[in-house]
């Protein structure tokens, strides 16, 4: 109890604010200081190194607020949420405690300032409900104003939820807490997830609350325009997605002016671990954008376009017009090169048309971001001045004549009225140039030409006073007044005050001077209040054009991407796709996108897949580890996805049918996060594919089976083939069990990597062709390593011995043979197999115990062999 009696207004005003703001740090405004209290200052401190004090046994800690962008990047970095409380009304009374509120919540999902977002990601917090054995998923970017609306079926690993996140990689994630609290399997899979986790209480995801907030938020009263009634199951994610980044923005969200209830037929389907394994915006080694499909096409110039091919190649088409309406474009711009420049050229010079405009519906926005947008609209309307109805089709909704009037008055207005280098907040006089309105012009001369006012005045009481020496000066206790010298008061005229007495002089006013200083104060204070009139109209008028800035700034990334696709196939030789409607996949001269790039011009070798309509359509590949295999597999993977998205691809030809689902399961993956075992994962992976593939779908397996032992793992990728033949996708599928190629092949294209052998050595062409690779060379390729030769002699009396029976030749070159160019690492001589087993007798012999006899025996014995 004593502690309450002491506790501050203040502080009370802190707890009560804090209470409500339990999970988010809390940043208390007090004069030029954002302050910390109790935990929030212990943990502050100690996170980001800063000061604690302790104040009447109170721990705080503080942060200048001008600095605070700095802190509250380092801070979400950090995974914390933070709340700005600001002093929310003006208080003259310094007795009185100020009014403070929360005036924006920040989280890595409801950040539109530059300095919090990375410009070359979306920035997505996405919201899972549970509903009758499905996941209702909704996810919003309200940098740009996207909100779209799915749902997943349920499965014991969860897989149609976890591909969803992994396509779409939000930054922060939403769950009802009783599905998170109630199901460890889920909330271990999205505790796994690189994103932040906000639980939200079940109230949040009540359909009929959530169907009124959306209709509220697009000012409708049904959502019928967008496919959704309320009883639509998606209502409870979407409702309990938008009353959160409303609640957290706090602010109006002007820029989400519709949903997208996304139809998932309408894309090509890959999983989470085929996303992962594909490389297809990260690389699998450091998790970094090098070496990924993405780094090796982006030729993208603005952060709009990096965006959106991300975007692209995270939702594959399967709508052959669609696809075939993007080669178009590659192709216009491969075949027009001075087009090509021309349009690289002005995109250089655009800005990020939709997060400034989302700033502006939010109103968080700052002058210089008008002169930026009317900047993009001027280069949007350079680059399509000639033919926009060329490029009409990438408009969703168009342009109505009077729409673009309007656009064109906007730019116009904010030329001739914004002051191009304000960089910072509204400042007053900073803003809107002379010029531009003459009521301001004029309110601005009468304040800058007050010491002319004042002047003339004085100028004018001298002369009809006859008193030459009085002056006229200023303090701030009297404001303006007339100084005359105790000689000259009998001239002062009675039409002036005194206001104060000195030694030497009287000090006066008048009613004329009153007026003139009213006037050059009345005046300052008017021309800043012109200024922000004259600034928010323009702002508004912005603002009612968010529809065509959002549209304009979408086709400007996707005229980048289409740019960029063109750039990139010039730039390493694509060439485009054919889609034929009979079921094959046909590829010349295919090469891996990222590996051809890593190992430079010309040194990557071009491979062919025939995968013909009436041909095999299961390719058993074999060979040796190290030759080529995963590459090839993975390149034709990535050529269809290439051709799925509408770029061109890195082949001399390719010819394919549309896929409906790519999968790409790889030996090594193993999911340590989630605690399953390699083989558990393998076996998870492969059974998913089983239950899922479709004869149009293209399967990629490699080295199924690894993760145990080996009559097991040939077993497994026996029967997974057999099943795959029966479902009929189209396969690759890379083995070490050669085995298999042994067995009822008529409906397996057997394919293999060619090896060149060379004294002992092997040589790896990284050429496919027909044919079973007849040996793994495991034992050779483990010398090419350096594995000591003891070790190698070891392993190859070991396989003589255990796996004769197989029946199956596994000739290892001869590992060491007499070539005399053959030398180890260290460039020691190796010994040939018979020297090695005659100095290993040699070794053998026990000299004290041998009679000369079976010593002689033994020598006569060597020599033979030798
Ligand atoms: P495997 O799967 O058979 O063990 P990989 O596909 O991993 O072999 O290839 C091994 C290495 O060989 C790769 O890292 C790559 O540098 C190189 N390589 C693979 N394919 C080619 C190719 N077609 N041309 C040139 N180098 C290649």
């Amino acid at each position: 109890m004593g502690e309450i009696e002491k506790t501050t207004p203040m502080m009370m005003q802190y707890r009560l604010i804090k209470e409500q703001n339990q999970d988010k740090v809390l940043f208390f405004r007090l004069g030029d200081f954002y302050e910390m209290f109790d935990t929030d200052a212990v943990e502050v401190s100690r996170l980001l190194n800063l000061t604690l004090t302790k104040r009447a046994g109170q721990a705080m800690c503080g942060i200048p607020y001008h600095a605070a962008k700095a802190y509250i990047k380092r801070l979400l970095d950090l995974g914390k949420k933070i709340a700005i409380c600001e002093q929310v009304e003006l208080n003259n009374d310094p007795k009185q405690l100020a009014r403070r509120e929360v005036v924006q919540v920040v989280t890595p999902a409801t950040v539109v300032d530059d300095d919090f977002l990375d410009s070359r990601s979306n920035s997505y917090v996405l919201c899972i409900a549970y509903h009758r054995q499905r996941f209702m998923v909704s996810y919003t970017d309200i940098t740009n104003g996207e909100f779209t609306l799915r749902s997943a079926e349920m499965d014991k690993q969860f897989n149609a939820l976890l591909a969803i996140i992994e396509q779409v990689k939000p930054r922060e994630i939403l769950v009802n807490e009783d599905d998170y609290f109630l199901h460890l399997d889920f909330q271990r899979i999205i505790d796994a997830q690189n994103a932040m986790v906000t639980k939200l209480p079940s109230w949040f995801f009540k359909a009929k609350e959530g169907y009124q907030l959306m209709c509220d938020q697009v000012g409708t009263c049904s959502l019928k325009a967008f496919s959704l009634d309320a009883s639509s199951p998606e209502v409870t994610s979407g409702g309990a997605l938008l009353r959160y980044v409303i609640d957290s923005a706090k602010t109006a969200l002007d820029q989400i002016r519709g949903y997208t209830l996304a139809d998932e037929n309408t894309f090509l389907q890959i999983d989470e671990s085929s996303r992962k394994n594909l490389e297809l915006l990260l690389n699998l080694q450091d998790g970094n954008e090098r070496y990924s499909l993405f780094s090796s096409i982006d030729a993208s110039v603005t952060s709009g376009g990096a965006r959106l091919l991300k975007k692209w190649i995270s939702f594959p088409l399967i709508d052959k017009e669609k696809i075939l309406g993007r080669q178009d474009w590659v192709r216009r711009y491969c075949d027009d090169r001075l087009e090509l420049d021309r349009t690289r050229t002005i995109l250089k010079g655009v800005l990020d048309l939709e997060r400034l405009t989302s700033r502006i519906a939010m109103g968080r926005s700052l002058p210089h971001d008008l002169v930026g947008i009317a900047r993009t609209v001027k280069a949007f309307l350079e680059l399509v001045s000639d033919s926009f109805s060329l490029y009409r089709p990438l408009f969703g909704d168009g342009f109505s004549d009077e729409q673009m009037h309007a656009l064109l008055e906007v730019v116009q207005t904010i030329d001739k009225s914004l002051n191009d280098q304000c960089q910072g907040p509204f400042m007053e006089g900073q803003v809107i140039l002379d010029g531009f309105d003459p009521e301001l012009d004029s309110l601005r001369s009468i304040k800058d030409n007050g010491k002319q006012i004042l002047d003339t005045y004085l100028g004018k009481v001298r002369t009809e006073t006859g008193i030459t020496t009085m002056k006229l000066s200023s303090n701030k206790i009297l404001g303006h007044f007339l100084e005359v010298s105790k000689g000259q008061v009998d001239k002062v005229p009675s039409s002036f005050y005194r206001k104060q007495t000195l030694v030497n002089a009287e000090r006066y006013t008048s009613d004329e001077l009153i007026a003139c200083e009213t006037k050059i104060l009345k005046s300052s204070f008017e021309a800043e209040k012109r200024e922000r009139v004259l600034y928010e109209n323009i702002l508004s008028e912005t603002r009612e054009l968010r529809n065509q800035l959002l549209s304009i700034g979408n086709f400007l990334s996707q005229v980048d991407c289409l740019q960029a696709f063109a750039t990139t196939s010039i730039r390493y030789n694509y060439c485009c796709p054919v889609f034929t409607d009979s079921d094959c996949l046909e590829i010349e001269g295919g090469r891996h996108p990222v590996v051809e790039q890593q190992l430079g011009v010309g040194s990557f070798v071009a491979n062919d897949l025939h995968i013909k309509p009436s041909g095999n359509r299961f390719c058993l590949i074999t060979g040796p580890n190290m030759a080529g295999k995963s590459t090839f597999l993975r390149q034709s993977a990535l050529i269809v996805l290439l051709a799925q998205i509408g770029s061109f691809v890195p082949a001399t030809s390719a010819r394919l049918s549309l896929v409906d689902r790519l999968y790409c399961r790889v030996g090594s993956s193993d999911n340590l996060a989630r605690g399953e075992s390699t083989f558990l994962v393998e076996m998870q992976e492969a059974a998913h594919i089983l239950r899922t593939a479709s004869a149009r779908s293209l399967v990629i397996m490699d080295e199924l089976g690894r993760g145990t032992s080996t009559q097991d793992g040939m077993s497994i990728a026996y029967a997974v083939m057999q099943s795959l033949l029966e479902l009929g996708p189209k396969t690759l599928f890379a083995t070490h069990y050669h085995e298999l190629a042994q067995l009822d092949t008529s409906l397996v294209q057997l394919l293999t990597l060619q090896v060149l052998e060379k004294g002992g050595e092997i040589l790896f062409v990284r050429k496919v062709i027909e044919g079973i690779a007849n040996s793994s060379y495991g034992l050779n390729v483990a010398k090419m390593a350096g594995i000591p030769n003891k070790a190698l002699r070891t392993a190859l009396s070991f396989q003589k011995r255990h796996f004769s029976e197989y029946g199956v030749a596994n000739p290892q070159l001869d590992l060491f043979a007499s070539d005399s160019s053959a030398t180890e690492m260290g460039g020691v001589p190796i010994l040939t197999e018979v020297e090695a087993d005659v100095l290993e007798r040699i070794k053998e012999v026990d000299i004290p115990s041998s009679t000369p006899i079976s010593a002689l025996l033994l020598l006569e014995d060597l020599k033979k062999k030798l």
